[in-house]
């Protein structure tokens, strides 16, 4: 891709500085499956509008388009108390929380101390489990301490780790960090008596499906002995980003959910006693994973309950027409290519 266009992608990313009324509300607020061990309860989603992640104003990776939903400046302390209020209106005493911010909730450009704190409490004795994002630098024990004694419940602390290459992290998902220091920060958060949880990234742009389903069953074999959970999550287009100018230009075609299905086939095998899952975004799609349109509401549905259940033999017997196609494709990618 030539360097102009990285730059463009770039400078697109970020909107500008919000005005006050857009800073006191949140992105989207939703209610979702889920479970916590094996009770199947119901999850209460917040995105909170913040600055965003720093990363994406330095580099940015190549399939987030995230910046697109964040404030272009800081919230306020009191901006960010008003998102909350809102946040809490409708909030049903779910049993699990998950606060996004497009970013990290612990970077202090983000969320300040005193603000994290205030959220963490208001969901204290209400929600069982609080689950929010952070990159690798921010999992420090001040930050993630204050956050866990002001909740009292169990902390989950997710990070993208996408993919336990370093060629595949760096130059294809051009993450600022390599996957050492996430693993690191895994260890740390166990020992700060939080849950470590891992994404998974099926289909960087530049890998075939095969590539792409293989990099994922490592990344699985190599994490799961340092993460509780693992979620992986299929790539699908965002706005402004280096996967939608590839997926324009016809060179990028967002994973078949048959390649989701044998990464959670064989990540089954490799995951040990830590938790598998996949919530597809943007499943069925065209813009999202997607197989031939006639039975991805089939294939999705037996996702959804293999995660919930953590039993995927239900996804053994899955199949359809659009199977055999999809292998003789998947085969000829990449053939003639020297390695
Ligand atoms: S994927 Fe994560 S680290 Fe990368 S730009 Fe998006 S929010 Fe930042
Ligand atoms: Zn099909």
């Amino acid at each position: 891709m030539p360097e102009s266009v990285a730059r463009t992608v770039a400078r697109e990313r970020r909107p500008a500085p919000g005005a006050p009324p857009t800073a006191r509300e949140p992105v989207n607020m939703w209610v979702e499956d889920e479970a916590i061990g094996p009770d199947r309860v119901r999850a209460f989603v917040a995105i909170l509008r913040t600055r965003g992640c720093y990363w994406a104003d330095v580099k940015g990776c190549s399939m987030c388009g995230y910046a697109k939903d964040t404030l272009g400046r800081s919230a306020s302390p009191d901006e960010l108390g008003q998102q909350l209020d809102r946040i809490l209106a409708r909030y049903r005493d779910e049993p699990y929380v998950k606060f996004y911010t497009s970013g990290s909730f612990l970077d202090d450009r983000e969320v300040d101390p005193a603000s994290r704190e205030r959220i963490a409490k208001a969901f204290a004795g209400r929600a069982r489990r609080l689950l929010f994002e952070t990159l690798p630098e921010f999992a420090i024990e001040p930050a993630v301490g204050a956050v866990r004694d002001s909740f009292g419940g169990d902390v989950e602390v997710a990070m993208g780790l996408e993919s336990t290459q370093p060629e595949v992290l760096g130059r294809l998902i051009n993450k600022g960090e390599p996957p050492s220091e996430y693993l690191a920060a895994a260890d740390r958060l166990r020992t700060y008596g939080v849950h470590p949880k891992a994404y998974l990234l099926l289909k960087p742009p530049y890998l075939t499906e095969v590539e792409s389903v293989a990099d994922v069953v490592r990344s699985i074999e190599v994490a799961q002995s340092r993460f509780e959970a693992i979620s992986v999550n299929p790539v699908h287009i965002q706005n402004g980003t280096v996967v939608e100018w590839l997926f324009r230009r016809g060179r990028y075609r967002p994973p078949w959910l048959w390649s989701l299905v044998d990464a959670m086939r064989a990540g089954a095998a490799a995951r040990g006693s830590t938790r598998l899952v996949t919530f597809p975004t943007a499943g069925g799609l065209p813009r999202g994973p997607h197989n031939c349109g006639r039975c991805d509401t089939t294939v999705l549905a037996a996702l959804e309950e293999a995660s919930l259940a953590q039993r995927f033999d239900g996804l053994d017997a899955l199949d359809c027409e659009c199977r055999a196609g999809y292998a003789r494709r998947r085969d000829l990618e990449g053939v003639g290519i020297e390695a």
